[in-house]
C-alpha cells in the first residue's frame, strides 16, 4: 500500500508496481491509465465486449446480462461537461443490471464547502460499489483511488477522463473499433495510424497512443500545431515500446507523401477550453482548428477506401460531414462501441467477465 499520494503516483510509472496498485485478484480495480493494460487484458476486454454485444441481441441473453451486476450501484461523478461518456457508462451499467446515480455539478456537493477528495470518495464508498469519475484535474481519479486503497471499504474507481492527461475508456473503445475493423486484415499489429490535433492536451489522443504501444510494430504519425505537439514523456514511452513515430506539421504533405499507406486517421479537436486556464467553455468564435489540422474532403483521393476515419467527438470543423459516406467512417460505430467496452470494463472490474465469455462461447457467439 502506498503511504503517500506521491508514492502511489510514482508507482503507477513502474510496470511492476502498477499491477499491485491498480489490480485486485488479477482484475482491474482502479482504471486510470492506458499503460496499465497488457495485450492479454486488451484482448480479453474486447472479447467480453463482443460477447456482451452478441448476447444482448436476444431476450435470454439480455436477461442473463442483467443478472450479472444486479444490486450493484455505480456513482458517476462528473465535474466536466459530458453527455456522451456519462450516458455511455450509464447504458453500460444498465446492460449488466447495475443502477447508477449521476452527480455532475460539484457546486451542489460538499466539494463546494471545501471537502477533500479523500473524504468525498470515502463517503461515497459507503453507498456505492464503484465510482466513475471525470475531472479537470489530471490527478483527481488517481487521488480518489489512492484514498480508497487506504480505506476500510475500497471500491473500484474508473476514470472517465482525467484532465489533459488520459481518457482510458475512450482509448479502449478506439482499440476495440480498430481491432474489429481490422479483423480481416491482420488486426491492429503493424498498422499506420495518423493522430491529428492537440496531442499535448487531448487526453483521448494520448491514451490511444499509449494503448497502441501494446501492439506489434505500429507506426503513429502525429500531426499537431507546434505548441501542442506530443510531450516528451509520451514520445519516450513510445520509443521504449518500439512504436515508430513521425511528427508532422502539415497534414496535406503527410497524406500526399504517404496517404496510400495509412490504415487509420484519428482526428481530434483543438482543446481551447484550457486556453483560459479555467476549464471554461470556449467562445464560439474561438472554436475550431486551423486549416492544416482539418481533414479536408479534397484529401479523399489520397487515401485508400479502407482507411478508417475516427474521432472521439465532439467535433468542430476538423472532420467535415462530407466524410460520412466514406466506407471507413467509424465515428458512430465508436460511440456504440463505447457502451460495449464500458460494459466489458465493469464486467472485468466485478469479475463476471469470464462467465459472460463462457456463456457466449457455449452459444457459439464468440
Ligand atoms: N470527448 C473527449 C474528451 O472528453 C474528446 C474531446 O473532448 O475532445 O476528452
Amino acid at each position: 500500500m502506498a503511504n503517500s499520494f506521491e508514492s502511489f503516483k510514482a508507482g503507477m510509472d513502474s510496470r511492476e508496481e502498477r499491477r499491485t496498485l491498480l489490480q485486485r485478484d488479477g482484475k482491474p480495480f482502479f482504471v486510470l491509465i492506458s499503460q496499465q493494460f497488457m495485450r492479454a487484458d486488451i484482448e480479453s476486454l474486447c472479447d467480453t465486449a463482443t460477447a456482451i454485444r452478441r448476447l444482448d441481441r436476444h431476450v435470454e441473453g439480455r436477461d442473463f446480462l442483467r443478472s450479472m451486476l444486479r444490486g450493484h450501484r455505480i456513482m458517476n461523478l462528473f465535474a466536466q461537461p459530458s453527455t456522451r461518456t456519462a450516458e455511455s457508462f450509464i447504458a453500460a451499467a444498465d446492460k449488466l443490471g447495475a443502477s447508477t446515480r449521476q452527480v455532475s455539478d460539484l457546486r451542489t456537493s460538499s466539494f463546494a464547502k471545501g471537502e477533500s477528495v479523500e473524504d468525498a470518495v470515502r463517503t461515497l464508498s459507503s453507498f456505492f460499489d464503484a465510482i466513475v469519475t471525470r475531472h479537470q484535474d489530471d490527478d483527481f481519479a488517481a487521488r480518489a483511488a489512492w484514498a480508497l486503497s487506504r480505506s476500510g471499504r475500497p471500491i473500484p474507481v474508473i476514470s472517465a477522463g482525467s484532465g489533459k492527461s488520459q481518457h482510458v475508456s475512450q482509448s479502449l473503445l478506439d482499440i476495440y473499433t480498430l481491432r474489429y475493423s481490422f479483423a480481416e486484415r491482420g488486426g491492429v499489429d503493424g498498422k499506420d495510424v495518423v493522430i491529428i490535433g492537440d496531442v499535448a492536451r487531448n487526453r483521448a489522443a494520448r491514451s490511444l497512443a499509449y494503448l497502441l504501444a501494446r501492439f506489434e510494430r505500429p507506426r503513429i504519425h502525429f500531426v499537431s500545431p507546434d505548441a501542442f505537439a506530443p510531450d516528451d514523456a509520451l514520445l519516450r514511452y513510445l520509443d521504449r515500446h518500439e512504436v515508430r513515430t513521425t511528427i508532422n506539421s502539415s497534414l496535406a504533405t503527410l497524406l500526399k507523401d504517404q496517404g496510400g499507406g495509412i490504415d487509420a486517421i484519428y482526428v481530434t479537436r483543438l482543446q481551447q477550453e484550457w486556453d483560459r486556464g479555467n476549464n471554461g467553455i470556449p467562445d464560439a468564435t474561438d472554436r475550431g482548428s486551423a486549416d492544416e489540422f482539418v481533414l479536408k474532403p479534397e484529401y479523399r483521393s489520397l487515401l485508400r477506401p479502407d482507411c478508417l476515419l475516427m474521432h472521439p467527438l465532439p467535433r468542430v470543423n476538423e472532420l467535415p460531414e462530407e466524410w460520412e459516406d466514406h466506407p471507413g467512417f467509424m465515428v458512430w460505430r465508436q460511440v456504440r462501441n463505447g457502451m460495449w467496452i464500458r460494459a466489458a470494463l465493469f464486467a472485468a472490474v466485478f469479475g463476471c467477465d469470464g462467465e459472460i465469455r463462457n456463456r457466449a462461447a457455449r452459444l457459439r457467439l464468440l
